[in-house]
């Protein structure tokens, strides 16, 4: 979003609705404080239309085509178009060989941009399939109820619910609010939280700065409201800015960058060697074009044509399939980062755990009582309720969270935190009725829970009194009360043994692997603050609730290990829980590991952190703060570790930004901590991490493979090129139009095939790469010499002996020579034949081609075979022959061809043999031997 000045902001179409008072704002919108009914707003809906902006409209198609031909290939074969067809035109007589020779190139250069245009539109058509698949819903009352509604059916006059973390969905009037701060920075540039009250405000000031009205595109920074909608879609304030200046940007990954300079840097070479075939040539005598046919064809042939368009698409189809593992990918550099993540910091709730709290023990002094049932719905046993009844009609009136019956969405859910979702639950079933609690002492203030404090407080009005009643971390609330209610004798100073009773009841819940969370009360007076509030309170009891690990989590957990990945827990909940689930997804099976509270952190500088850090063996962080997560994730990237860090609140945003890979929660988290994330988590589980840390590994694996694919290829076809030139034959063995055919067309099925292979086996078998790995590596660099040398032996070998076996001396030849029409089309099937085992062989660096059987090669085979028929074409159909000045072949000169290409796959069978052997005789395991130093002795530690 551009920063706009409060100037060019002013919104002009909703006056006053800020300079009346809150009765006044919903009566001139038609509204009572209970929300619309339901009728009223889908009235509303077909009338205004949906709270949806206008796709942005980017540069128009044409220009978007027109792009495709400025790139340095197109301009480089456009040059040389001209010159053949200059060429052709001064030639006397003319050569018809040039005229077919321009229109092939700029028949390729058409092809590529169509090709390059087509791919550029696909992956920006699932870039925005998939933006659409993170669900936007909002929550508004409606009839009196709070409800879950997706924002694009927000209508002018539906009350907003709002709270931390929440993006402002449509331009808002703010009816009630507590402790209500927005960060505006979006409309206005301006940072800094600003507060957000109902109060009117004078009719004059400028709108932006009203301080009861809440835009759409900005987010609530703390605090709870509600806001009654003022205006929707492009009627906002953000929908009118945005019309002027939105535009589609596409973004290049680091990856893409490396590819895109490195065929620059190949092209720039190209032009320099062709030159140098053009200068060598022309001494030889002969037509000038010649020279020229020569060095266009080595100029063609090294330069990888095809690759940006085939790199998008692997990048885009590994997306796609991250998406289908619930792993959605805002920014592409996010695919090749995931791949060298080296440590991933998780948080417990919901991601390794499943968040589906329920309550299993209260305790109130001095006893603990068993709640039975599963789930949310509110059906089960409490043991001996009565004594407990106080403690969770507290607890339910500090509650902001809805327990909805089963509907067609499927059975008992809960509206908002789960956490207050099973207080509701437990409360049901021992009897409390939440609504009559509500009416006999209804809220007049509330200071909502954030992970800072840890507490939650609300302020009820009981006859003529005023009482605050407060939940949170034990630990926390604990510190804050004065006095306890005992049993029968009521309210009594809290004993130091008493405190000492209460944290070991905490202990042991947790150690049970429970969630803990303290109640207590106290009298205030009606206008009492936070500070007021949440100071020298009466302990009611303690609540434990069981949240179960997620089934599938033991496994992704034992596989990162595996890939050489460290996992570290942090938590805002208590070691001792933190420390029970950790062992129950198997993450600590030794000893108790190291645990850090936020506390112990703040006596920590950065260079003790990082010391700690640098310890492999297991350490956790429990209680802590979201800063505190900053912390963490900041002295993991000064160890230069690749860090994935997942988050769901809105506090956790800078962590999420700071982290080479920000994860939030697309279930549970709030929309600040979606937006500051490059990968979004659709079903919030930590198993969707190492599925996309696989996925993203085999992503980067697989360019590497086409890469290889592609060089190779351009080795077999600039060799013989090079072996005529030097040799003084007369004739190019392979033209540059063949070279072009290759390229733009056998070659780039197959590549796309590889570059979309399923993860290999034992691709999380192997330690994190290096993210300062290039991507042309030595052993890249070895492959494509090792593949592309045998290729280009065979398709030297195979012209030159078809041209000897004509028995003429190389002066002779002529183009029109059938000898020399066959050799070449030799040289362009060998090169296609040869391919097609390339293309076998390079789907494992180290497996055989008997291990691998047929794996996942449907698609390459296909492709395989097109381009099979394609060259039979080439060979066979006379409007082909012409245009490529081929022959037909005979079945011995194919056989050739293939025993060529039988003879590369061999060669490449005994490499892979030997460096399995290498590998077995290096090694018992092959993560640890080829981890560096630090993370061996880390596995060791383990
Ligand atoms: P994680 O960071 O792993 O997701 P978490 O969800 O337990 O852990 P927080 O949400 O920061 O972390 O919660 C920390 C503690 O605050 C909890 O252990 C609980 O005691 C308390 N707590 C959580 N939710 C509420 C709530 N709605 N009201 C009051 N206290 C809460």
């Amino acid at each position: 979003m551009a920063r706009s000045g409060t100037q060019t902001a002013v919104p002009q179409s909703r006056p006053g609705f800020a300079s009346p008072d809150v009765a006044g704002a919903l009566d001139r919108l038609g509204v009572t404080s209970r929300g619309l009914s339901a009728d009223d707003a889908a009235l509303r809906l077909t009338r205004d239309g949906p709270n949806e902006l206008p796709v942005a409209h980017g540069p128009s198609m044409l220009r978007r085509f027109a792009a495709q031909f400025t790139d340095l290939f197109a301009v480089m074969l456009l040059v040389a178009a001209v010159i053949t067809l200059v060429a052709y035109e001064l030639g006397r007589p003319r050569d018809t060989g040039n005229l077919q020779l321009a229109v092939a190139i700029l028949a390729v250069v058409l092809l590529n941009a169509v090709i390059g245009f087509g791919q550029e539109f696909a992956a920006e058509r699932t870039a925005e399939a998939l933006r659409a698949m993170v669900p936007h819903r909002t929550v508004v009352v409606r009839d009196g109820e709070r409800v879950d509604v997706p924002a694009v059916s927000l209508v002018v006059g539906d009350i907003l619910v709002l709270e931390a973390g929440d993006a402002v969905p449509a331009d808002a009037r703010v009816i009630e609010a507590h402790g209500l701060t927005v960060d505006n920075s979006a409309l206005t540039g301006e940072s800094e939280p600003a507060r957000r009250t109902p109060d009117a405000v004078a009719a004059d000031g400028p709108p932006l700065d009203a301080g009861n009205l809440v835009w759409m595109g900005t987010t609530v920074s703390a605090g709870t409201a509600r806001a009654v909608v003022v205006a929707t879609a492009k009627d906002t304030e953000f929908g009118r800015i945005y019309q002027l200046t939105a535009q589609t940007r596409t973004e290049h990954s680091p990856l893409q960058r490396q590819v895109a300079g490195m065929a620059r840097r190949v092209a720039a070479g190209a032009f320099c060697l062709g030159a140098l075939v053009f200068a060598i040539r022309l001494p030889l005598g002969g037509p000038l074009v010649t020279s020229f046919v020569f060095a266009l064809g080595v100029m063609v042939a090294l330069v990888p044509e095809g690759l940006p368009a085939t790199m998008s698409v692997a990048l885009a189809v590994g997306v796609r399939r991250m998406a289908h593992r619930k792993a959605l990918i805002k920014k592409l550099v996010a695919v090749e980062t995931l791949g060298s993540t080296t440590v991933i910091c998780t948080d417990k709730t919901g991601t390794l755990t499943k968040a589906e709290m329920t309550v299993q023990a209260v305790w109130v002094p001095d006893r603990t009582h068993a709640v039975s049932g599963a789930g949310y719905e509110p059906v089960g046993d409490v043991d001996d309720p009565e004594p407990l009844r106080g403690t969770l009609q507290a607890a339910v009136l500090c509650c902001d969270a809805r327990l909805l019956p089963p509907d067609s969405a499927g059975g008992w859910r809960v509206l908002g935190d789960t956490t207050e979702g099973a207080l509701l639950v437990a409360a049901a079933k021992a009897g409390v009725d939440l609504t009559a609690e509500q009416r006999a002492a209804p809220r007049i203030e509330e200071f909502p829970f954030d992970a800072d404090r840890k507490l939650m407080t609300t302020v009820h009005r009981t006859g003529e009194t005023t009482i605050a009643y407060v939940k949170g971390a034990p630990q926390e609330l604990l510190a804050r009360c004065t006095r306890i209610v005992q049993g029968d004798e009521g309210v009594v100073a809290i004993s130091d043994a008493m405190r000492a009773r209460v944290a070991a009841v905490n202990d042991d819940m947790s150690r049970d692997a429970l969630r803990v969370l303290g109640v207590a009360y106290r009298p205030v007076s009606a206008d009492a603050g936070q500070a007021d509030a949440e100071q020298d309170l009466i302990l009611l009891g303690l609540i434990g609730m069981l949240d179960p690990p997620r089934p599938e989590v033991s496994a992704a957990i034992a596989t990162c290990e595996r890939a050489g990945i460290r996992i570290v827990m942090v938590t805002g909940d208590s070691a001792l829980t933190a420390e029970a689930i950790a062992r129950k997804v198997g993450l600590i099976t030794g000893a108790s590991p190291r645990a850090l509270t936020g506390a112990d952190l703040d006596h920590l500088d950065e260079q003790q952190l990082r010391t700690l850090l640098a310890d492999p063996s297991p350490v956790l962080f429990a209680r802590v703060k979201p800063e505190h997560k900053m912390r963490v994730v900041s002295a993991f990237k000064d160890l230069g570790e690749i860090v994935a860090v997942t988050g769901d609140g809105a506090n956790d945003a800078p962590a999420l930004r700071r982290a080479d890979i920000g994860v939030a929660m697309g279930a549970s988290g709030t929309d600040v901590a979606r937006e500051a994330a490059v990968m979004v988590l659709l079903d919030d589980s930590f198993a969707s991490i190492a599925a996309a840390v696989e996925r993203g590994r085999s992503v980067y694996q697989n360019i590497r493979t086409f890469l290889i694919y592609v060089f190779t290829s351009n080795v077999g076809e600039l060799v013989p090129i090079l072996v005529a030139t030097f040799a003084g034959f007369p004739l190019v063995p392979l033209s540059a139009v063949q070279v072009l055919a290759i390229d733009l067309g056998s070659d780039v099925l197959p590549a796309l095939a590889l570059g979309t292979l399923q993860p290999e086996p034992g691709t999380m078998d192997k330690p994190p790469r290096s993210p300062r790995e290039s991507l042309f590596s030595a052993a890249v660099v070895r492959r494509i010499l090792f593949l592309g040398s045998i290729q280009a032996a065979g398709v030297t070998a195979v012209f030159f002996w078809h041209i000897h076996s004509a028995g003429l001396p190389f002066s002779s030849f002529t183009a029109a020579n059938p000898v020399y029409r066959e050799a070449l089309t030799m040289a362009q099937a060998g090169i296609v034949i040869s391919q097609i085992f390339v293309g076998l062989t390079l789907r494992s660096d180290r497996l055989s081609i008997v291990t691998l059987g047929l794996r996942s090669s449907g698609r390459m085979l296909a492709a395989q075979g097109l381009s099979l028929v394609a060259i039979c074409a080439i060979s066979y159909v006379p409007v082909l022959q012409r245009l490529f000045h081929t022959a037909p072949l005979s079945g011995a000169d194919w056989a050739i061809l293939v025993a060529c290409g039988i003879l590369l796959l061999l060669a490449d069978e005994i490499r892979k043999a030997a460096l399995r052997s290498r590998q077995r005789r290096h090694a018992d395991s092959p993560v640890e031997q080829t981890l560096p130093a630090s993370r061996r002795s880390r596995l060791q530690a383990r």
